[in-house]
């Protein structure tokens, strides 16, 4: 199968021939339809985080595909089915986070496409129990960027508790923007869309942003101040500048909410200001897989839009590229032949 394939942190992907693996107990086989690139993905292929996977490994954790082939003891999926391949590869179900609902912070996971072979192939195994299904009537293609970005924004927005009538501001509208917008919206918020390019602050409007405004050339401070400020700021970009404009931007009782992992990143708030306007700052990272059927559901039913362009796992390299120089309005979704197609 042919495989993209991280052998040194400093060097570009090489897309290789690999051997298809087989499941083990309790895995499931799945030939890839589409995975999404995420941004994480690029922190993995560069070795950016504290915690770096190890050599070599296959990114991706945002895979779609089709279960080929049941490991020993698997009776939860079957042949034929699709599945999402999403960050949370497997958790213990047995831990205080895993047996109250909070999975995502089990600290005996592993993650796809970072501590184990990922997406970025034509075939990938995985735990069966975490091969979350695809219902009917979600295109693959679509299925890819729901799988970590809508899970990470859906999660974000609930996690934030926010209420109708509130107003959010999501700072960066890309592949995890353009739909915490609309999470935002179906929870009854007014949305305000920070970005500093005209596209995606174009996009944001689209989607249904209330108000956009482009950081390139507004101060977003001032400017959502002027809206009547925020009450929950959801951090999508990495520069260091937007944490400190997205403290300032809240209103009392605000929520800052921080998903983006810049490689290197230290938030300061002033303690005064944050006692004395209620100020909470909460961590989110990805969702469970129920929010990923939860998230599914919503799309099923009509209520969210995903914007991708498709690539080809030979345009890896390419396709990092352009994710770093914020020029795809959209989320890259890597797509792989279907079986009667021939391999190139
Ligand atoms: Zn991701
Ligand atoms: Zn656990």
């Amino acid at each position: 199968m042919r495989a993209a394939v991280v052998t040194a942190f400093d060097e570009p992907v090489a897309v290789e021939d690999r051997p298809v693996p087989r499941p083990g107990p309790g895995q499931v086989l799945v030939r890839l339809e589409a995975c999404g690139l995420c941004h994480t993905d690029i922190h993995a292929m560069h070795g950016d985080w504290p915690v770096t996977p190890s050599l070599p490994f296959v990114p991706g954790h945002e895979g779609i595909g089709i279960i080929e082939q049941l490991g020993d003891g698997v009776d939860s999926r079957s042949v034929g089915e699709r599945v999402a391949l999403p960050w949370l590869g497997h958790a213990c179900g047995e831990c205080r986070y895993c047996v109250s609902g909070r999975e995502n912070l089990c600290e005996a996971q592993y993650n796809n496409g970072y501590s184990v072979d990922g997406g970025y192939a034509e075939y990938a195994v995985a735990d069966a129990r975490f091969a979350t299904p695809v219902p009917e009537g979600i295109d693959p293609i679509e299925a890819a960027p729901l799988t970590c970005a809508g899970v990470t924004t859906y999660a974000a927005i609930k996690n934030a508790r926010v209420v109708p009538g509130e107003t959010v501001v999501v700072f960066g509208i890309g592949g995890l923007g353009h739909l915490a917008v609309q999470y935002a919206r179906l929870v009854g918020a007014k949305v305000i869309a920070v970005d500093v390019t005209d596209e995606k602050v174009a996009l944001a409007t689209e989607l249904g942003a209330d108000h956009v405004v482009n950081a390139a050339h507004t101060d977003p401070v001032a400017a959502i101040a002027a809206l009547g400020g925020a009450d929950v700021a959801v951090v999508l970009a990495v520069a260091p500048t937007v944490f400190r404009q997205t403290f300032e931007s809240l209103n009392r009782g605000g929520r800052l909410v921080l998903v983006s992992l810049p490689a290197a990143g230290e938030l300061t708030v002033p303690v005064f200001d944050t006692v004395l306007k209620g100020i909470s700052v909460i961590g989110s990272i990805v969702g469970t897989r129920q929010d990923l059927a939860e998230v599914f559901d919503l799309h099923v039913a009509g209520r969210t839009r995903v914007f991708t362009e498709t690539r080809t796992l030979d345009d890896v390299n390419e396709a990092v590229g352009e994710v770093l120089a914020g020029s795809v309005p959209a989320r890259l979704v890597f797509t792989y032949p279907a079986p009667s197609e021939p391999t190139p």
